[in-house]
């Protein structure tokens, strides 16, 4: 059976694409799409605004027109999407988060969720980077105690939040692998530090230019060697198809707070 979604911020970068995966997707049938009030993009029809032709479905910017959806898909601003947490719980809707930037005190807003309805927390759709994060956990696992870990994002100029949710998540995944307290040990800049580096820490360097979808790299550096591990996307689509995946897995859910390590099946290994 097709699981029914609506996607919220149709007129994004990440809209677009999400609406042409969920035309594209086997397993989903979209419902419907939001875009921001006083967008001039209200009432368009969705597959227009995703270049791929008319579907006979528009925009809406009122939100009883999502109620026929059983998953809500947002990829739109920190604000918004707190706004949509509170709609999907007042109206029992599983809901995929995609956007990024959210403070420690947001996510635990945002698991809380997870006590009422099925939600899916994921800074990064794409499979790829969910199975980089579990080559991060093996490489650190056997060689990050004695190795300098380095994370560095590549973006586009548009991105607003640095350094990326998904290089955060990467220096997460990595801190929890060796018990350190990622806030601890992460260094977000070094203009001004004038002594050598610590083992402990976990650097960050960010690049923001031009159309760069997204690109991350972690180095595992020793003496003589060291170890890179990349993931570069090429395209949105990766994030969108991710999405709708987990928005296919989130159908069948149960209240809970869950992540793409859950939709991936990684976390039963
Ligand atoms: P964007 O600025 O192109 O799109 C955001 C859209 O949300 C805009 O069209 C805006 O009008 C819309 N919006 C804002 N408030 C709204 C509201 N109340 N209702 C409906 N729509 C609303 O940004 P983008 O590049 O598409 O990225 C969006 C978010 O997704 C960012 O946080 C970005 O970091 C994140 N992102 C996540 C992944 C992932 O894999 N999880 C991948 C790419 C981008």
């Amino acid at each position: 059976m097709k699981v029914k979604v609506a996607i919220l911020g149709c007129s994004g970068r990440m809209g677009r694409n999400l609406i042409q995966a969920a035309i594209e997707h086997k397993s989903v049938e979209l419902v419907g799409g939001s875009v921001r009030a006083g967008s001039s993009f209200e009432n368009f029809d969705l597959g227009e605004i995703a270049g791929i032709g008319a579907i006979g479905q528009k925009t809406t910017t009122d939100y009883k027109a999502l109620l026929a959806a059983d998953v809500l898909i947002d990829f739109t601003s920190i604000d918004a999407t707190l706004e949509h947490l509170d709609w999907c719980q007042q109206h029992n809707k599983a809901l995929v988060i995609g956007t990024t930037g959210f403070s420690e005190q947001q996510v635990a807003t945002i698991k809380a969720a997870g006590n009422n309805i099925p939600v899916i927390l994921a800074p990064n759709t794409s499979v790829g980077v969910n199975l980089l994060f579990k080559l991060l956990e093996v490489t650190a696992k056997a060689i990050g105690e004695h190795t300098d870990i380095e994370i560095f994002e590549a973006h586009h100029r548009f991105k607003k939040d640095a350094p990326s949710g998904t290089a955060v998540k990467m220096g997460q995944v990595i801190a929890d692998t060796l018990g350190r307290d990622l806030n601890k040990v992460a260094v977000y800049g070094r203009e001004g530090i004038t002594a050598e580096r610590s083992r402990e820490t976990i650097g960050f360097a960010t690049v923001r230019a031009g159309d760069i979808v997204g690109e991350h790299t972690a180095y595992f550096a020793d003496i003589g060697e060291r170890i890179e591990l990349t993931h570069k996307a090429s395209s949105r689509m990766t994030f969108a198809l991710g999405a709708m995946r987990a928005a296919f897995w989130l159908s069948e859910a149960h209240a809970g707070f869950y992540d793409m390590q859950d939709v991936l099946g990684f976390k039963d290994n």
